[in-house]
């Protein structure tokens, strides 16, 4: 462990600013983090609500550096993710901040070492579990720091982990009440990616947080480009996308349970795309290694279920896929957004058909949950089904979601699918007051209930067993449907479950009207749907941000992940300034046992290649070039730039 705390004579700063600068070598706060910082600095509670990839570490690392240059001690940081604290803590040594971690991986030593280092104030930020830091023990050693006034903050990232609405739901977070009546005058600073009111609503009052001060960032994320695309043998589309868009790349694919996540993993394997899975069901130390691969290596694709994810802080993660419907838009939101940390362009791709909608309302409805519950819960769905089946832009929708106005993607970098290819829209008024009446022949003919497959066959006048069965081949509406393909028509019943006109019930899916499927029967709601299409590849990027757009890119067939084009256009020169500027960072990172972005994001290195600075001031110059890392660094970058 190393400090660069200069001496007291030039007493380091403890302005924001400077901070920044010099530890982390970034010109300018980002939105909100300003205040935030100022806020925190001045003893002031804070609830940060801001989206993942939206600079939330910072909110906190800052003030805690403010502080202990003015002599208050260590920083607290409460985090549940003790198999990223050890990468946390790298990252904040790398850049001269002297942090540590406690959890129970530390052997007793080294944990009484970093006991040391925490109550003579020395240290700048500690991490540890929320199960360790109320155990009688320590709480007794933070009194102490208390009473010497050596405690500068507590930080609670995740904070959404002490309410019971999200999935991350951990018990040892509600014990973090005591912090506020034990260490008074310690400012608390609580952060979370998870946006509804609910969870808000929670975080205050079981942290006690009624006099913080709440930050809500914007939720855009601008380089992110959401699109969804029709099932349609899904694994193969799912190859595609990534052969064609990510070859090389970092990405998850998120799947519904443990089974597909495997099946999926082996197969994109034996297609020779490098695919790990993770879900709840592996072993432990299989889990860890195949977090610390994903993290470690470049190009790695993740399967996982959603046991995977939180506090993942990968910058380079260029796609998140969905094989699988998430749950609500807010699950959704949050997956899709480890996709693009750091601000370079990042896809948020999904897969989606009737199957899937089905089946999430079934795990709705045979859930053992109350009935007010399973409603919240259909809402949401139906939320999320709005969301892929409309036809103008997702991001306005998922924002409005969250209760913020924004513009079409014209202004972003990366625009969703709808507005880079409008898709073609058809009246099916029609086609659904025709399908809605089958189904209401059917009741009337017997009262009996069916499926889609079965609808759809009587529609289009096929006589299959089933239809001469039960006579179906004699209702009215036989064969009425004959001119639409049964793609469209599948599209038309999705939709139609979307709008919440039909509904599934039971073990095989059956069909049934909703209250509001009689307006449709009345002609008293026009249908405008989406056109069922038969394409299947994510839209083409028609502006610059595609990493098959860059300069440098040569052709789309299989590269090594060794010759990865960098993140923005590069001439040919700085390319292989590039690829040398990876070559040698692996190699740091190998040493530090850190995953390489620790050392150095790839859009620092693209910039240092493009800019090809000739002196250690110049260098200093470039985003993400702080004063410890130059001074540790600085010196090989200039000889591999040389040549
Ligand atoms: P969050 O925890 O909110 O998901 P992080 O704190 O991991 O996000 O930040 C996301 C990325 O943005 C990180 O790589 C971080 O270094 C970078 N970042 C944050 N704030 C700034 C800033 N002011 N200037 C430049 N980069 C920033």
């Amino acid at each position: 462990m190393h400090s660069t705390e200069s001496p007291a004579h030039q007493r380091p700063s403890t302005r924001p600013g400077d901070i920044l600068a010099q530890v982390f070598g970034y010109p300018a706060f980002r939105g909100a983090q300003t205040e935030i910082v100022d806020h925190v600095i001045a003893d002031g509670d804070a609830l940060v609500l801001m989206p993942t990839g939206g600079g939330k570490s910072l909110c906190y690392q800052v003030p805690a550096i403010a502080r202990h240059r003015a002599g208050k001690g260590v920083a607290i940081v409460v985090s549940p993710l003790i198999a990223l604290m050890h990468d946390q803590v790298g990252a904040l040594e790398e850049a001269g901040v002297h942090a540590a971690y406690l959890n129970s991986s530390l052997s007793s030593e080294d944990a009484q070492r970093i006991e040391r280092e925490m109550m003579g104030g020395r240290l700048v930020l500690l991490y540890a579990a929320p199960e360790r830091l109320t155990t009688p023990r320590f709480l007794a050693q933070l009194d102490s720091l208390h009473e010497r006034g050596l405690l500068s903050l507590f930080a609670i990232d995740e904070a959404h982990c002490v309410s019971q609405w999200g999935h991350d739901f951990r018990e040892d977070y509600l014990a973090l009440n005591v912090l506020h009546e034990r260490f008074a005058g310690v400012p608390r600073i609580a952060l979370t990616a998870t946006a509804d009111d609910l969870t808000r609503a929670d975080i205050i009052t079981r942290l006690q947080l009624e006099e913080a001060r709440v930050f809500i960032s914007s939720f855009d994320r601008p380089n992110i480009r959401y699109s969804v695309v029709e099932k349609d043998n899904p694994r193969q589309q799912l190859l595609r996308f990534i052969n064609e868009e990510h070859d090389g790349d970092a990405g998850i694919v998120y799947c519904q349970s443990r089974k597909k996540v495997d099946e999926t993993a082996a197969w994109l394997s034996a297609e020779g795309v490098t695919a790990l899975a993770y879900h709840a069901g592996l072993d432990a130390d299989v889990r860890r290694r195949h977090q610390d691969r994903f993290l470690r290596e470049e190009g790695l694709v993740m399967v996982a279920t959603i046991a995977f994810g939180m506090g993942i802080d990968k910058p380079d993660v260029r796609f998140v896929a969905h094989l699988d419907l998430p749950k609500n838009i807010e699950s959704y939101y949050q997956e899709t957004g480890r996709g693009g940390r750091d601000g370079l362009p990042a896809d948020a791709w999904m897969t989606y058909g009737l199957a899937d909608v089905v089946n999430q309302r079934r795990m709705i409805d045979d859930s053992p949950a109350g009935e007010e519950f399973k409603r919240g819960q259909v809402q949401k769905l139906e939320a999320l089904l709005a969301l892929a089946e409309s036809h103008d832009c997702r991001r306005v929708r998922l924002l409005a979601y969250f209760g913020e106005p924004t513009l079409a993607c014209a202004k972003y970098q990366n625009a969703c699918d709808n507005c880079l290819n409008p898709p073609a829209t058809w009246d099916a008024t029609d086609a659904a007051r025709k399908a809605l009446s089958c189904i209401y022949r059917f009741h009337q003919n017997g009262g009996q209930r069916f499926g889609a497959g079965h609808l759809i066959d009587v529609l289009r006048g096929k006589l299959t067993d089933k239809v001469t069965q039960h006579r179906h081949s004699s209702l009215s509406t036989y064969g009425i449907g004959a001119d639409t393909s049964e793609t469209q028509w599948r599209a038309v019943l999705r939709q139609l479950i979307a709008l919440g006109h039909l509904r599934t019930e039971g073990e095989y899916n059956t069909l049934e009207l909703s209250a509001s499927a009689r307006e449709v029967l009345r002609g008293e709601v026009q249908l405008l749907l989406r056109e069922a299409s038969e394409v299947t590849a994510a839209p083409r990027r028609g502006r610059a941000g595609s990493s098959s757009s860059t300069l440098a890119s040569t052709s789309r067939g299989k590269t090594s992940t060794k010759d990865k084009a960098p993140p923005v256009p590069l001439d040919a020169d700085a390319t292989a300034l590039f690829a040398d500027l990876k070559a040698w960072r692996a190699e740091v990172a190998r040493e530090h046992n850190l995953p390489a972005y620790v050392v150095f994001h790839d859009a620092t290195l693209a910039e240092m290649a493009r800019a090809q600075p000739d002196s250690l001031d110049a260098l200093g110059a470039i985003s993400g070039v702080g004063a410890k890392k130059l001074e540790a660094y600085g010196r090989e970058i200039l000889r591999v730039l040389g040549g």
